[in-house]
């Protein structure tokens, strides 16, 4: 037992906590990363339970909701969970339009989607504990917290989808996460459009704001990397004035939401029985945000080396797994971390229209090596 595990004993006692339960894989978190692995896993016949903190799955959104078309060739996307089409991305720097990229994706209802994707494993045979939050991952297996009562979960394998505050992460001892954070408000749209807007200005400092329509509504945020300075809920105001102003939107906000985006490139994914999957592995476009595509292809390629590691009885089987996430998206990921760090790095160095055209995707640049 590692003196990491021994601490915890003594923190917990869990020697002597309840056994909740035993299964081959549990997957913590059920997200779009966690339900792809647990579909998956209970797809190979093994034994899988996924647990949420959450008492509603998929709320609160927390969530843009864009997703490009080729999403639906890795996961079905029923017509519910779409709630219109986009054909991409207008480019604004300074407010001026500067480019116009095709991108074809949906906005999604992401609730609905994330509700979809967890009754569909169930409905694969996956055992969904809600309200079960973990708390920490020891040799002995998964502790878990639901409404005070502490026990334990035994697992052969354990993924970790859990998000950006990763307690499978902690055990593998990966460093904090670097994050950007996020404001968003749904509000109402005074003309529909086909097109997501991105607009990049200095005082949106290592992020953007944007605006993707949703029929009648619109999410407008802002993301910034705060260690480049800026304020979040100043920038999103002013943004959201300059949209009134142009009579793009009312002013009546309907829902405000925000979060963390993983903006540090990937994390080490993979160690001993343990697995990361999706935000906690820092699957992230370090520039866009852009997360759900990858979470879901990394959850599928988790889950099916889980059941290969359970049958097999071999957990160097789940050593492949950073090389068959980085076969499916790592240049998309690794090219955004890239870019991130020059932008970083040349951050009030270089003439700020130049950083963005270097460092996003609408760019020629962007795809220089
Ligand atoms: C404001 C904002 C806008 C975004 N817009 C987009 C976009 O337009 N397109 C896009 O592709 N990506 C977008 N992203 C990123 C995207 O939302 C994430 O990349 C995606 O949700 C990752 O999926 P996941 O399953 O890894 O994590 P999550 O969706 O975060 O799911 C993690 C799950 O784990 C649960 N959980 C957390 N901790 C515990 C615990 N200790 N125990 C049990 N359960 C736990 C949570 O309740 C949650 O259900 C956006 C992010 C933000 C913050």
């Amino acid at each position: 037992m590692c003196a990491q595990s021994l601490k915890m004993n003594a923190e917990f006692g869990i020697d002597e906590l309840p056994i909740l339960a035993k299964s081959d894989v549990v997957v913590i978190g059920a997200g779009p990363a966690g339900s792809s692995a647990a579909v998956a896993a209970a797809a190979g016949g093994v034994t899988v339970l996924m647990l949420d903190k959450k008492e509603q799955i998929g709320l609160p959104v927390q969530c843009a909701e864009y997703v490009p078309l080729s999403l639906a060739a890795e996961v079905p996307v029923p017509a519910e969970c779409i709630a219109q089409r986009v054909e991409g991305f207008i480019t604004y720097i300074h407010r001026e339009q500067v480019a116009q990229t095709r991108a074809p994706g949906y906005i999604l209802n992401r609730d609905v989607f994330d509700l979809y994707l967890a009754e569909r494993a169930v409905r694969a045979g996956v055992k969904l504990f809600t309200k079960a939050k973990a708390v920490a991952v020891t040799d002995q297996g998964v502790l878990i917290n639901q409404q005070g009562k502490l026990s334990m979960v035994k697992a052969g394998v354990v993924i970790g989808s859990e998000g950006p505050k990763s307690v499978v992460a902690q055990a593998i001892h990966c460093p904090p996460q670097v994050l950007a954070y996020a404001k968003q408000i749904t509000v109402k749209l005074r003309k529909k459009s086909q097109w997501a807007q991105i607009y990049f200005s200095p005082s949106i400092p290592g992020g953007y704001a944007w605006l993707f329509p949703k029929n009648d509504l619109a999410n407008v945020g802002v993301s910034i990397d705060l260690s480049l300075g800026g304020k979040v809920a100043t920038a999103l105001a002013e943004f959201q004035q300059y949209l009134i102003k142009e009579g793009v939107i009312s002013e009546e906000v309907i829902r405000t939401t925000g979060g963390a985006i993983p903006i540090g490139g990937p994390r080490m994914m993979q160690q001993k029985n343990l697995m990361l999957v999706g935000d906690a592995a820092g699957h992230t476009h370090a520039i866009s945000g852009e997360g759900i595509f990858p979470a879901i292809v990394a959850g599928k390629i988790a889950g099916s080396l889980a059941v290969d590691s359970i049958r097999t009885g071999d957990v160097n089987v789940l050593k492949q797994y950073p090389l068959q996430c980085f076969t499916r998206f790592g240049e998309f990921v690794k090219r955004g971390f890239e870019r991130k760090v020059e932008y970083n790095s040349n951050w009030g160095k270089m003439e700020f229209s130049v950083l963005v055209r270097k460092t996003w995707f609408a760019f020629p640049e962007y795809f220089e090596s």
